[in-house]
Formats: structure tokens, sequence, C-alpha cells
């Protein structure tokens, strides 16, 4: 049931295109290293949130911006890798690391002190508890969103993130099924802080709801984040290698990012180069006022798959350009 959240990548739009990239996901007209990137502004990004006539709050362009051009970047609220690549990512940026030689080294590993330093406070508060049951219970239910709901706990009982902090963000509309669903993942986690002996004054805000509140916003506005590594070789090594889920390398939430609309024919895309910051990078002329827009699945499906896929996954029928012309 967690299995639609948003993709890192999109694909261009053009027929011939689509078709020789079923099986090579990962394409970038210019695959720019980072530094050398025009940024499409030196100061605030060229962007306003405003509400839109049919899907709520959407992102727009206050000026022209050039093809290829680098929007914003944005750093997560709350990330967690995936159980299959915990020991060899960064445990707070999700970079990759070099493969460790011991076989004892089964601890979380960071890529720099700057990371550690960032994670010490709430990596504290989630030592001091035994994850090994909700760790099993995400694991053999394939579950990644209880995850970042553990990290975003142990946030908040570090007092680095407040428990409203995603509040913000659109919730997926949960059916009852669903909820009861969670309960398990709750009492998983509850029952770790409580064998822990977490004060009762920092577990306050623990209860049900608050889980269920979280779970149904990382739903629908997480990304899976795919790594492109930064150079054409490392894609195409990539998409090589990348068998749906297994290229994922964890899950994040982000804050701007969450109020891009989907479009089938996106104008922006989001990617990852070497770690979980985002980057918004514009696929095409966008002119002033023009919403911007981001493809939350693989652009490659048929229209009835999309359809299919968003409606389930994210709870709206795509009425887009590309979709209204039966493409
Ligand atoms: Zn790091
Ligand atoms: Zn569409």
């Amino acid at each position: 049931m967690y299995r639609y959240s948003r993709w890192g990548w999109q694909l261009k739009r053009r027929h011939s295109e689509r078709k020789l990239l079923l099986g090579f996901p990962f394409c970038y007209s210019t695959p720019t290293p980072p530094e050398n990137e025009k940024l499409a502004s030196p100061g605030p990004p060229p962007i306003r949130v405003s509400i839109t006539e049919m899907a709520g709050r959407g992102v727009f362009a206050t000026r022209r911006i050039g093809s290829g051009d680098l929007i914003h970047t944005a750093k997560p609220l709350v990330s967690h890798p995936s159980l299959s690549s915990i020991h060899s990512v960064c445990y707070f940026c999700l970079r990759k690391l070099k493969p460790v030689t011991s076989s004892e080294d089964c601890n979380v590993r960071f890529c720099s002190q700057e990371c550690e330093e960032q994670s010490k406070v709430f990596v504290a508060v989630e030592r001091k508890a035994d994850w090994s049951a909700y760790d099993d219970y995400c694991r053999t239910r394939g579950l990644k969103y209880p995850l970042l709901v553990k990290r975003l706990a142990c946030m908040v009982v570090s007092g680095v993130a407040s428990a409203d902090c995603l509040d913000i963000l659109q919730p997926a509309s949960l059916s009852s099924e669903m909820i009861s669903e969670m309960g398990e993942g709750f009492s998983l986690l509850q029952s770790a802080f409580m064998k822990a002996k977490a004060r009762d004054e920092c577990m306050a805000f623990l209860t049900e709801q608050w889980y269920i509140n979280v779970l149904a916003r990382f739903r629908i506005n997480s990304f899976r984040i795919e790594l492109a590594g930064g150079s054409y070789e490392d894609l195409h090594s990539l998409a090589a290698a990348s068998v749906e889920t297994e290229a994922a390398v964890g899950n994040a939430v982000y804050m701007l990012p969450s109020f891009y609309n989907h479009d089938c024919d996106p104008n922006v895309h989001i990617i990852w180069i070497d770690n979980v910051n985002a980057r918004l990078k514009a696929l095409r002329e966008i002119e002033a006022g023009e919403e911007l827009r981001i493809c939350y699945i693989d652009a490659s499906m048929d229209h009835d798959a999309r359809q299919t896929i968003l409606f389930q996954g994210f709870g709206f029928r795509c009425s887009c350009l590309r979709c209204s012309s039966g493409d």
C-alpha cells in the first residue's frame, strides 16, 4: 500500500525518446556538473506559492526562467535511508559511502563530521531505544514511511523538530482499513520509546492520531531518492543496475517541493546528484506567471497506467494537457 512515493526522475516527452527510454529512465538533457550550473537567480528563487483553480496550492514563476536553469535547491524536513541502503549511505544526507571492509562495523555511518554533528541529538535519542521489532515490521512488510515517522519522532523528542512541522503539507485521504493497519506500527513505535523509559513530558505528542496524521502526509509528499551521481556514465550504470525500488537510497519529505503540482509533461524536474538535497531544474523555457509542475510518477507509462497510479497513490485524476489529449 505504500508504494507510490514521488519518483525522483522524469522523462522528456517526445515519443521517440520515451520509447527509447522505457528501460532507461535516467535521462537528463544536459548532465551539467553542479558547479557549472546556471542559477536561475542569485537571490531568492524566482517562484511564488499561490492557490490554483483546480489543485489547491501551486508554484508559479515570478519571471522568465531559462531551459536547464537551476530554480532552487531544497533540504529535507525529514529523511531516512532505505533499509537496504542503511549501511552503505550516510545516515543523515544519504550520500553513498565506500563499502566497509570489516564485517563487525554494522553501525550507521556518516559521510562527514558535519552530518554526524547535525544528527547528533536525534541519533542519541534513537540509540536509547531498541528498534529491532519496529524495523522488522517495516522490513517484512516492505514499508518505508514508518521509518520516516520514527526519525521524526526522535527529532521531536530531542527538540530539533516540532510535532506539528508537517501540518502544512496535504495529507492523503486514508481508508479505515489503512488506518487500522497503522495501529501495529504505532504500538511498536510507542513501546520502543516506553521500554527505553523516555520521559512522559517528551512523549506527550506521540498519540495514535499523531502517528496517523504524519503517515498520511509522508504517504503523498515523500520523494524516493535516487542519486544521479553527477556524471552521465553514472546515470547509465545506475539505470542498468536499477530495477524499480532497489535504486532508491532512501526517502525524504521537503517543504517547497511538496507544493509543486503534478503534470505528465512537466516543465520542471527534481533531481538528486550526490545526496538528499534536492535540485529543481527547468526542463524548458518558462514564462513569468506560468505554473511550475513536476511529474510525480514514471512519465513513460501510458495514459491508463498513469491515471491508475495517480488515483491510487495520490488521490486525483490527472487532467493535464497530455492526459486531455489522450496520450
Ligand atoms: Zn552525509
Ligand atoms: Zn496527466
